[in-house]
């Protein structure tokens, strides 16, 4: 054995070294980190389809652009992730499931280390039934295996990589959509569990009875970079807190824009070695935009934008971040999950009654009215079980944090996780794991105005918030927690 070794040239330190304890650092026994990122095509292949986010239900057969499920799976050497962002308006839980069992079949990698968050695009194919729109069947059949596919090509595509990350700011596309309004000006909803709004949304410029706007935004442009080795760009992973910009369907909106100005951007000053360049994949996730929009209120006129300018606007300050961004050769990829039981606003039984008189009153094949689909939303919620049960993640890379949740969560929100958090940079990702609806803090959802009105796009108990911010903290000082016994066993070895 001894001979062994000697004819290999070791060394007699070595040896020792070998005996008497840890082996120093080669290049052997280096960890690696790996990415790989793959956009899968999730374009229907049926049309028409029907499309949600809207009050009533629209039907398309018209494809404006590609809509894709962007995956990106990340490997420490121990551990794996998958993180896919799908241009979705909201998925829902059972089929994210049925798509993770898929993939984690493919990969290994198991399904309670993925996280798959929709951007919330207002005209992509409806994946889940809301207010007066029902969910495709056939797109709904079509979605998960396509997602999971794409979750494998991410994996086959694994290679050695450096990451860093970064925070951009962006104020210019986010400003509070929910305005507290003088007495009696909100409107009420009857068949909405509200009484006296105090709130509503969208009250307009230079409005005489808009007092104020009903909570803070948050402007961060969180980016995550993967790069080889030798600086070639693999995938960047942002997130913004703009609810949608606004797109004839089908149309992944500004996110795909996003990711085409932010490719450019990045691969317009990437060093070119000479070698083929890897595939490139850019994501924006949708952060905590629940209450915002970009329309301003407190200003006088109303602003000009598009589709493009926001795209340009937010990839910018993307591009400003991700110029700042120094890399790791190797980071910890640690990654908790925890299922969360939250009750329901549940109507009364008077409410229910009032709801069945109502529905009476809808007419097969035309719109619905406002009252008549949440007196519809009020028989459906009544039918369900009082109870639901989220999915709440917390990943962390080195000193970067994610938290996810499946609501449409308010700015506060994820302005009071960030300032809580452990971990310096840290950054919330909604309509991640599912769809469970808007999630209005308590001392909001008692002023009322559209996103409190009951339905199963918010129907969760008052108390939710606080329950499901804790939950994330917690998941988050969890996975922060590893995060001190990676430094105390950094300085025992130096
Ligand atoms: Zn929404």
């Amino acid at each position: 054995m001894t001979r062994y070794f000697w004819r290999l040239g070791l060394t007699a330190t070595f040896l020792v070294g070998l005996l008497a304890g840890p082996m120093p650092t080669n290049a052997a026994d280096k960890k690696i980190f790996r990415a790989g990122a793959f956009a899968i095509d999730i374009t229907p292949l049926e049309l028409p389809v029907l499309v949600n986010g809207n009050m009533n239900a629209v039907s398309t057969d018209t494809v404006n652009d590609r809509l894709h499920a962007r995956c990106l799976v990340l490997d420490d050497g121990t551990n794996q992730a998958a993180i896919v962002i799908v241009d979705s308006c909201m998925i829902p839980r059972s089929l994210l499931d049925e798509a993770k069992e898929m993939a984690s079949k493919a990969t290994g990698i198991p399904t309670s280390r993925m996280l798959i968050s929709s951007t919330h695009t207002h005209s992509a194919p409806s994946s889940y039934g809301c207010l007066g729109t029902d969910a495709d069947a056939k797109y709904v059949r079509f979605l998960p295996p396509q997602i999971a596919k794409g979750i494998a090509y991410a994996q086959k595509n694994l290679a050695p990589a450096r990451i860093g990350w970064g925070m951009g700011r962006d104020e210019k596309n986010v400003a509070n959509r929910h305005w507290v309004m003088k007495p009696g000006i909100a409107p009420t909803n009857r068949f909405g569990g509200t009484k006296d709004d105090t709130v509503m949304m969208h009250p307009g410029h230079n409005n005489p009875n808009a007092i104020r706007a009903a909570g803070p935004v948050d402007p961060d442009v969180p980016v995550v970079s993967l790069q080889s080795p030798d600086g070639q760009p693999i995938a960047v992973l942002s997130a913004y807190s703009l609810h949608y910009v606004g797109a004839k369907a089908l149309s992944a909106d500004y996110f795909a824009v996003f990711c085409e100005k932010i490719d450019g951007k990045i691969r317009g000053v990437s060093t070119l070695t000479g070698k083929p360049r890897p595939p490139f994949m850019a994501a924006l996730a949708n952060a905590t935009s629940g209450d915002t929009w970009l329309m301003d209120y407190t200003q006088k006129e109303r602003r000009k934008y598009d589709i493009e300018g926001v795209a340009e606007d937010v990839s910018s300050a993307a591009f400003e971040a991700y110029q700042k961004i120094s890399y790791f050769d190797w980071a910890p990829l640690v990654m908790e999950e925890k299922l969360l039981t939250v009750g329901v606003r549940m109507p009364s039984a008077e409410e229910v009654a009032a709801a069945k008189e109502m529905v009476k009153t809808i007419e097969a094949g035309k719109n619905m009215s406002l009252e008549q689909i949440y007196a519809r939303e009020t028989l459906l919620l009544n039918d369900m079980p009082p109870t639901r049960e989220l999915k709440l993640q917390a990943i962390r890379i080195g000193e970067l944090a994610i938290g996810s949740i499946p609501n449409e969560v308010y700015g506060s929100t994820g302005l009071n996780i960030k300032k809580d958090s452990p971990v310096k940079t840290t950054f919330v990702i909604e309509l991640a794991n599912g769809c469970e609806g808007y999630l209005p803090p308590p001392e909001l959802l008692k002023l009322g105005g559209y996103t409190t009105w009951r339905a199963r796009t918010s129907c969760l108990e008052t108390e939710a918030e606080p329950k499901i911010r804790a939950a994330v903290l917690e998941l988050i000082g969890k996975v922060a927690k590893e995060r001190a016994e990676e430094k105390a066993v950094a300085s025992k070895g130096r």
